[in-house]
């Protein structure tokens, strides 16, 4: 017998934090008011939104301190709204997550009255959420129902998966307790209140279910009042004589850390009938314990819980895998909350009032826990969440700490009365809406090929097909049965045609008897051998089924294997792409720093060129420095030398002025004197040199044209005579006054045939014809001019001699590093160093003929 496999729990254990969550959806639907004349306190004003206004009562009690009030919700119902609609948007996409294996929690809350149960359960004909949701699950897995005990729950809130034999006996176990088997139309007609809940043209089906997989449906019925839970399923046998309370159920956590009710019944369900069949059932239970323990209905909530087990075909699409992993379980939550107005609304006494502050607190801790999650999820705090303190909280929690969609209809009832309630109703609602729940996620799909169930099918028709065109299944042969006939101990005659006959009939008993015996020996023998057979079958089936299970496993792992691989294969694509691009940057970054270094050289070079020419620079500064300095010394040398030699020649100047003067007093007292000679006197004083005059040499010409004239007609002046001192063979008197500076120069007049004197007497003068005169002077630059002022001398008609000058030559020296000094235009660039020799005529106003110059470079 094959080991049952367990199905598992809804829940998976914790995941990280990153996953996906979603907000609970909130919904809102407003029932229609019970009078056309009671006053309306709600109005729809979009899809989306709904406005309270206080009623008037409230107004004039409060002075109008109510305020309209808006509220937001994911969809709003209006009051024309269909269950079918309603169904449409807020149920429809939880069967579809029921049959993706994703749980689902979906609950009405609202005060009593406003619509709940209408909106959960309807009635006929208007069958609400929880029909419709029955109804959409059965059309839609219809067809791939497993047998009824293939899916069994066991006792920890999961579900096993049984072999067909056990299924089987289970299934004849079940058909003999049931003497009456009742069919769904029985049962329609039993219960003609639920019968035609919904419209069969609005049937719905999903059609996104994997064919290849056999379905369960389970349901319970659980109704938590006061804080106790109570299983509406239990088969317990109800004494209307001595009523015993109902047993009330715990809470347990299974293994995976979900909670469940234990030891609830769960029944398995093949079709919405049975499905409703079984809800109610629960109903009328709950109607009767309301009814016999006094209680109020109203204060209890309702939890009917939707399971679907669901696990792939074989490889053959023939049987259930029989794979426990394969397992899966999804279940929805369809909850009808008690009426969420307070106590005193109620007007409870004693144990009621009691109990119906316990059903307070419960929707009191519902409220608790979703601001503690909303603040934990908003907030990032990590207080604790007291799931624990009520049933209901307690039963939902891994719905909000685990996963799973979670919807709520906000039921409103627009009258005036309810205002107060409906605007706590409307808090609850918005706070709700910000509570986050992490999205199931889907579950691993099984590695066997699709499609598996259709070739199946597909596979069985061409077989009966095919059969049939041979005549269909053999059920007996004619001849064996002749042969087995003929086997048999041949009948005798038995022609009775005589009434004393008493041979015949015995005769025919004997052989009826043998034959008899052989008929049970042969049934005695075809039994052995049909047990043998039987039992060899059972054998064969039993390793077939290993066979098939080694197979399957073998294929499974060849299909995660295969999985591996190609994960494998796209994680190396990816890996091979990474390192592609990781490659081109990098060739980008190498030719990025192959740039840069080139930059680098290129600027190292530069730098070391200009640290080159920086060096030389600064040497050659240095030399410049040296250079200079060693200019600053000898110009200040010069300078002081020069600084020396002016204040020398100043007082030469000085010197040569008095001179000058002295001889012009001289020279004036020698003609002062000749003069006194020649009238009165025998002897005439030799004429002085004087300061060159015109005026003057008029004068003296004019004078003298009165005294006696000179012995040579010649004009004293020679102007075109330019000849050098050293082209005639004349005797020269060369005057060079005491003061004279000696300057070292390398011009110097070399006068061959000179008498050297330092002062003019008569009686060199008497023995030359020629006489020079060297006068040093201050030029106007500050150099020291030394001009040679020539003349003849010729003798006096009183015996004595007189100079007539005739010429001058100017030497003078200059400093070419003198910054005073001026170049005149047209000279030469370069400060060299020039030695002028100028010719002057001895009056400065002379004609400009004689202003011929002689310059000579050193
Ligand atoms: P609750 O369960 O919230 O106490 P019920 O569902 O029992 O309220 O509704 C009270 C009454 O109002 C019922 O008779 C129900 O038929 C009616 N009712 C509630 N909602 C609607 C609706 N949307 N349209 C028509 N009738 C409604
Ligand atoms: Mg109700």
């Amino acid at each position: 017998m094959q080991r049952a496999g367990k199905g598992r729990t809804p829940r998976r254990p914790k995941k990280p934090s990153n996953i996906e969550k979603d907000p609970v959806g909130v919904y809102c639907r407003i029932r229609p008011l019970g009078g056309e004349d009671e006053e309306c306190c709600v109005e729809m004003i979009s899809s989306s939104t709904i406005q309270l206004h206080a009623p008037d009562g409230l107004k004039a009690n409060r002075n109008g301190e109510y305020k309209e009030t808006q509220y937001c919700f994911k969809k709003v119902f209006g009051i024309k709204t269909t269950q079918i609609e309603l169904f449409e948007d807020v149920a429809k996409p939880l069967i579809e997550d029921l049959i993706h294996c994703k749980n689902g929690l979906l609950f009405t809350y609202g005060v009593t009255g406003s619509g709940k149960t209408y909106t959960m359960t309807g009635s006929p004909g208007e069958g609400g959420l929880l029909p419709r949701s029955l109804d959409m699950l059965f059309n839609s897995i219809g067809p791939f129902q497993a047998k009824r005990f293939v899916f069994k729950p066991d006792e920890k809130n999961g579900i096993e998966v049984q072999n067909q034999v056990d299924a089987l006996l289970e299934r004849q176990k079940r058909d003999n307790q049931q003497s009456v088997p009742r069919t769904p139309s029985s049962r329609q007609r039993a219960d003609p209140e639920f019968a035609d809940m919904i419209n069969p043209d609005q049937a719905c089906k999903f059609e996104g279910v994997d064919e290849d997989c056999c379905y369960s449906v389970f349901v319970s019925y659980i109704e938590i009042y006061n804080n106790y839970i109570y299983d509406l399923l239990e088969d317990a046998p109800f004494d209307p004589v001595r009523p015993k309370p109902p047993q009330s159920k715990i809470l347990r956590e299974d293994q995976n850390h979900n909670m469940y009710v234990a030891g609830c019944t769960e029944v398995e369900v093949k079709s919405t009938e049975e499905a409703f069949e079984v809800f109610w059932k629960g109903q009328k239970k709950r109607r009767i314990a309301n009814t016999e323990l006094n209680r109020e209905s109203s204060r209890s909530h309702s939890v009917f819980t939707v399971k679907l087990a669901q696990a792939p075909l074989d490889a053959d699409g023939d049987h259930i895998l029989q794979d426990k992993s394969q397992v899966n379980v999804s279940q929805l939550c369809l909850v009808d909350l008690a009426g969420s107005e307070r106590t005193s609304r109620t007007r409870a006494e004693g144990s009621r009032l009691r109990e119906a502050g316990n059903i307070n607190q419960s929707l009191m801790t519902l409220r608790t826990c979703m601001e503690v999650l909303r603040e934990n999820q908003m907030c990032g705090t990590n207080r604790m969440v007291p799931y624990r303190d009520s049933k209901v909280t307690h039963l939902f929690k891994n719905y909000f700490d685990g996963e799973g969609k979670v919807r709520m209809v906000v039921c409103v009832n627009p009258k005036a009365e309810d205002y107060e309630e409906t605007l706590l109703v409307m808090r609850f609602a918005e706070m709700t809406q910000e509570v986050e729940v992490a999205r199931p996620v889907d579950r691993p799909i099984c590695g066997l090929t699709p499609g598996r169930r259709q070739r199946n099918q597909a596979f069985k028709d061409e077989l009966s097909r095919r059969l049939e065109e041979r005549g269909g299944p053999v059920n007996g042969d004619p001849i064996q049965l002749n042969q087995l006939i003929e086997s048999l101990p041949p009948l005798p005659p038995c022609e009775l045609s005589d009434p004393s006959d008493d041979q015949t009939l015995p005769r025919l008993m004997e052989v009826l008897e043998r034959r008899y015996r052989i008929r049970q020996k042969m049934t005695e023998q075809f039994n052995q051998t049909a047990n043998n057979m039987k039992y060899t079958l059972q054998q064969f089936e039993s390793q077939f089924s290993s066979k098939e299970n080694v197979l399957h496993d073998q294929r499974s792992k060849l299909g995660e294997k295969d999985k591996v691989i190609a994960n494998q294969r796209t994680e190396i694509e990816r890996l091979e792409k990474k390192s592609k691009t990781l490659e081109y940057k990098i060739d980008i970054l190498q030719k990025t720093t192959e740039m840069y270094e080139q930059d680098k050289r290129s600027l190292q070079q530069e730098l070391e060129g200009r640290e080159q020419r920086l060096q030389k620079e600064l040497a050659e500064r240095r030399r410049m420095e040296q250079r200079m300095q060693g200019m600053v010394t000898d110009t200040k040398l010069k300078w002081e030398r020069e600084c020396e030699r002016r204040v020398n020649a100043k007082q030469l100047e000085l010197q040569n002025k008095l001179w000058v003067k002295d001889e012009k007093l001289k020279q004036l007292k020698a003609i002062v004197t000749e003069n006194g000679g020649a009238s009165g006197g025998p002897a005439e004083p030799p004429r002085k040199p004087e300061r060159p005059s015109r005026e003057r040499d008029r004068n003296i010409v004019e004078k003298r044209s009165a005294s006696p004239t000179p012995l040579s007609t010649v004009p004293p002046v020679h102007p075109m005579h330019r000849r050098s001192h050293s082209a005639g063979g004349e005797k020269w008197v060369d005057h060079k006054p005491a003061s004279n500076l000696d300057l070292d120069t390398v011009m110097q007049p070399i006068i061959p045939n000179a008498i050297k004197v330092s002062t003019p007497n008569e009686k060199a003068l008497s023995k030359c014809h020629k006489y020079v005169l060297r006068h040093q002077e201050l030029a106007s630059d500050g150099e020291i001019e030394t001009k040679l002022i020539k003349g003849n001398v010729f003798k006096t008609r009183g015996g004595g001699q007189a100079v007539e000058f005739t010429d001058i030559e100017t030497l003078k020296q200059e400093d070419p590093t003198a910054p005073s000094r001026k170049r005149r235009s047209g000279s030469r660039e370069g400060p060299a160093q020039t030695d002028d020799i100028e010719n002057r005529p001895p009056v400065a106003n002379i004609s400009s003929s004689h202003g011929y110059q002689k310059r000579r470079r050193p």
